[in-house]
């Protein structure tokens, strides 16, 4: 069994460098997707530990302490210490992410790999941290300092969870920020044992703090609290609404939100139709569809559209749905009962509505939470599936003529995260890229997502930028610098 074949070490929160257990002495379960077995249980942390690491991490932001007066330079070094440190712990991570969250191993060894490489492009960047010299009127001399913004919270979800720590922990320790971060409660595994290789790595005390525990309580803490200067969220725009709300009712505090999408991948049909299809499978399949970029709306223009359903429903059924831990497997489980009963009910009202079901269409024995991997073609845009995200292995297929009309419809969603189109037309890609409202933007390839490009969203799908040297600016605060001659 799975289970028994990973030593789980840490399963308290971690504050102040230490594992200690919650104030309340409360715990709550973490399961294998799998086989829905619990794997261990967890220190639940609320109002009362994110106190205690707030005030950890305040007292490591002090003007005076090893963090603040560390050279630049070393905090680099203390963050290339822990992407080695994770890159030889990368086996132990990978079977912990699995087993936690559902994913095949291949694709938690993936997740690490680009964890690493993020944790070494911010490291780079901790000593490069520079303001400008301004041409200021009069007889004064100007020049801006960028200064840490603080103490940071980060909330973060269970998609990727490995790789969601590391977009939010790189920029902040880049910048010289202290951390309070609070895992998903259905992933919190990989943080702690993180949390463990930042000590080891050696990090100061309060520099780091990892919190697990629920949205409502833990979540909450950090959003509301007085003394933590900034909130860095990824998760559902819903969410992303309360934090902004509490943000301000208490302090004002900087907020940066990676929120949902119903991202549209639009096909023209002078794109060779075999490689549209690969490329538009992997845009809403990769990682069980539980991806906020996912092209769940695969809009292909009417010459080549019964072709490419045909296509694309082969390869949907192609796929091989199992245990994380089997190595044939390509799609795990989902990974909670809430996520799989919300894409089941999804793939219902798709019925419901009139769309056609190509490939799979429900759920996978009742084992664990696996779906089989779902095409709907004859979807209009009105549908409940073409409208709302599904997080799950879902593809919409939806016909288009022209590219004014798919341009107009690929842009009538509240979201703005991500767009893709393909084709062998210059003009028709750069009209497409000009006019489409999302924050990335693929043309002839989807999904690729890169450590030094900065990757966020318009309109609900949030703002602030992660990755890139743009993600620094969310953690810093610009001081101008005025000096009489
Ligand atoms: P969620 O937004 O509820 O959870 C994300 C994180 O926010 C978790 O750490 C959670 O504990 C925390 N949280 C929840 N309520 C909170 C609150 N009131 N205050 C502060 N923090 C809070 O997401 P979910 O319930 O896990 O998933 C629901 C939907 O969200 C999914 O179906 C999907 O559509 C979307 N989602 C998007 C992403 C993304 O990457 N953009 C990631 C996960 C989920």
């Amino acid at each position: 069994m799975a289970n028994s074949k990973v030593k789980v070490l840490y399963n308290q929160l971690f504050i102040n460098n230490k594992f200690v257990d919650a104030v309340s002495g409360k715990t709550f379960p973490t399961t294998n997707p799998a086989n829905k077995q619990k794997i261990i249980d967890v220190a639940e942390g609320d109002k009362a530990d994110i106190d205690l690491a707030v005030n950890a991490a305040r007292v490591a932001f002090l003007p005076d302490s090893e963090w603040r007066t560390m050279d630049s330079s070393a905090r680099g070094q203390l963050m290339y210490k822990l992407a080695t440190l994770i890159e030889e712990n990368k086996n132990d991570l990978a079977y912990l992410e699995s087993l936690d969250n559902g994913k095949p191993l291949e694709d938690s060894l993936l997740d690490i790999s680009m964890a690493v490489s993020t944790y070494q492009y911010y490291a780079g960047f901790a000593d490069k941290i520079h303001g400008k010299t301004i041409p200021a009127d009069g007889p004064y001399i100007a020049f801006t300092k960028l200064q840490p913004v603080g103490v940071v919270g980060q909330i973060i979800p269970w998609n990727y969870p490995i790789l969601m720590m590391a977009w939010k922990l790189g920029p902040a320790l880049a910048t010289g920020c202290t951390i309070i971060l609070k895992p998903a409660e259905q992933t919190p595994l990989t943080a702690l044992h993180v949390a463990a290789l930042t000590k080891k790595a050696g990090f100061p005390d309060g520099v780091i703090n990892v919190v697990p525990g629920y949205g409502p309580t833990a979540g909450h803490a950090i959003s509301s609290h007085p003394d933590i200067n900034k909130v860095a969220f990824t998760g559902s725009t819903e969410v992303g609404k309360l934090i902004m709300v509490e943000a301000a009712k208490s302090n004002l505090k900087r907020v940066s939100l990676e929120l949902g999408g119903k991202s549209p991948l639009v096909v023209f049909d002078d794109f060779d139709v075999n490689e549209a299809a690969a490329i538009a499978h992997g845009a809403v399949f990769a990682n069980m569809g539980q991806n906020c970029c996912a092209g769940s709306r695969t809009f292909v223009q009417e010459g080549i559209y019964d072709e490419f359903v045909k296509i694309a429903s082969n390869l949907a059924s192609e796929k091989k749905v199992g245990d994380q831990f089997d190595a044939t497997t390509q799609v795990g489980p989902l990974v909670s009962e809430e996520q799989y009963n919300k894409v089941l009910d999804m793939i219902e009202s798709g019925k419901q509505e009139g769309a056609k079901v190509e490939a799979g269409g429900s759920k996978v024995g009742d084992t664990g939470y696996f779906v089989y991997p779902t095409v709907f073609s004859n979807v209009t845009d009105d549908m409940k599936i073409a409208r709302e995200e599904i997080f799950g292995p879902v593809q919409q297929i939806i016909k288009f003529k022209t590219i004014d009309e798919v341009i107009k419809r690929a842009n009538k969603t509240k979201y703005g995260l991500a767009a893709g189109v393909l084709t062998k037309d210059l003009s028709t890609a750069l009209k497409y890229m000009e006019n489409v409202d999302a924050g990335s933007m693929w043309i002839n390839c989807y999904d690729i997502v890169n450590t030094q490009c900065p990757f966020g969203g318009f309109k609900q799908s949030g703002f602030g930028r992660e990755l890139g040297a743009d993600g620094l600016k969310e953690y810093l605060e610009i001081k101008t610098v005025t000096i009489r001659k």
